[in-house]
């Protein structure tokens, strides 16, 4: 009878899949781009990444690696000189000082949140989370079986987080919380006295903060600060090689993380991803050390395309945030009436363009519309030109 019992059970469990896996949502982004392909001429302003090709001397650096016969597993922290090279960086570029040893490489931004916030938490913890962000954070949280709390960022706060909203969410559950600046998809930087205020509260209620600085190198007007640099005790900090060095499809990012914690990170990833892929990590490393003009040049590139999106909707009865960072454009559409998804659907099947609903990003970004800047400025400014065309025919 009981090994019937353990019969069915087994049947039961082999049929069905893991419910944190099986009930995760579906990308409001992919909606639109699924919708939007196979259209001809679709003005494409919905995805997040660069349209510049990835510098030929960081290309050349992992054919040369390839030849020379770096194709072997590496180690799970990667490889030194890289990990010298983004101590370095740290130290120049976010203004904290920290040992090779507390650099971890990983696979892409995306990796580092997750084997982040796997070293950090507990099933069961809950973690803060910004609403409107970016839809990964919230699905690695119910990958990790940990209750995600939303804070709001909301317009009138100018979309910062507030000690306000974030005090009355913690209780003794509360594990971490992720903060991202520059934020996607707000453009939003959070300048050093609201970061100090942010840090204060993580290290006052014991927590962990994981800042997602994957656009560190995109910002503006000179306000972004890192966490770690004003106390470095309860951060983990997150960065990525695709936006700086337009390298997203080669999945490298990295971690930086206290003494006591960089270890475990290190270790975490061996059974996920083991290491990152050799050639990658020496294209990452001639990144690093070969010549930065080509991170300047596409940071003026996008500032470019910010102020000709601003300009276009300027006086227009579509509001939008002007980005300090990041290439997104945060546009208020609640003068439409129409909800966002909605809008978006309407835009791209009677004006062929796509754009992604705020509430891709939370139920917060309701009333908005995320406009991507990582595509050409005749298509970003043609694009909002029909937006605002759809949205005075409404
Ligand atoms: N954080 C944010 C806010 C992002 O927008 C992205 C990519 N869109 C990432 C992290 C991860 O990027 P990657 O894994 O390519 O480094």
């Amino acid at each position: 009878m009981v090994h019937c019992q353990r019969m069915n059970e087994h049947v039961d469990r082999a049929a069905g899949v893991n419910p944190a896996i099986a009930g995760m949502a579906r990308s409001g982004i992919r909606d639109i781009m699924d919708a939007a392909w196979g259209r001809p001429g679709v003005i494409r302003l919905e995805v997040g990444e660069p349209d510049f090709p990835t510098p030929p001397h960081i290309v050349e650096a992992a054919h040369v690696a390839m030849l020379e016969g770096h194709t072997g597993y590496q180690p799970s922290a990667g490889i030194f000189p890289l990990r010298e090279a983004l101590a370095t960086k740290v130290r120049e570029r976010n203004g904290y000082t920290v040992t090779p040893q507390q650099t971890i490489v990983t696979q892409g931004g995306v990796e580092a949140l997750f084997a982040s916030l796997l070293t950090l938490t507990r099933p069961g913890d809950e973690v803060l989370l910004p609403d409107p962000a970016w839809p990964n954070f919230l699905l690695m949280a119910q990958m990790l079986n940990l209750n995600a709390v939303t804070y709001p960022l909301t317009a009138d706060a100018g979309f910062v987080p507030t000690l306000e909203t974030l005090e009355p969410l913690v209780t003794e559950r509360t594990a971490a919380i992720v903060v991202n600046s520059p934020s996607n998809p707000l453009g939003v930087v959070i300048d050093r006295a609201r970061m100090t205020e942010l840090v204060e509260f993580t290290e006052r209620h014991g927590l962990w903060m994981v800042s997602d600085e994957c656009y560190d190198e995109i910002s503006f007007d000179g306000t972004f600060v890192s966490p770690a640099s004003i106390s470095a005790e309860r951060v983990v900090s997150v960065y990525s090689f695709s936006k700086t060095y337009a390298m997203t499809g080669w999945r490298i990012g990295y971690a930086v993380a206290p003494p006591t914690v960089a270890p475990s990170l290190a270790k975490g990833q061996e059974p996920i991803i083991s290491c990152v892929n050799a050639p990658t990590q020496y294209a990452a490393l001639a990144a690093m050390t070969g010549p930065q003009a080509v991170v300047a040049e596409m940071r003026d590139a996008y500032r470019q395309r910010r102020d000709l999106a601003i300009s276009v909707l300027d006086g227009s009865p579509l509001r939008a945030f002007t980005p300090q960072g990041a290439f997104y454009l945060w546009v208020d559409v609640r003068a439409t009436g129409v909800p966002s998804r909605e809008l978006a659907m309407r835009l791209l099947e009677e004006r062929n363009v796509a754009v992604a609903p705020g509430t891709a990003f939370g139920e917060r970004g309701e009333g908005f519309l995320r406009v991507s800047l990582a595509s050409s400025a005749d298509a970003i400014s043609e694009g909002l030109r029909r937006l605002l065309d759809l949205a005075r025919s409404l």
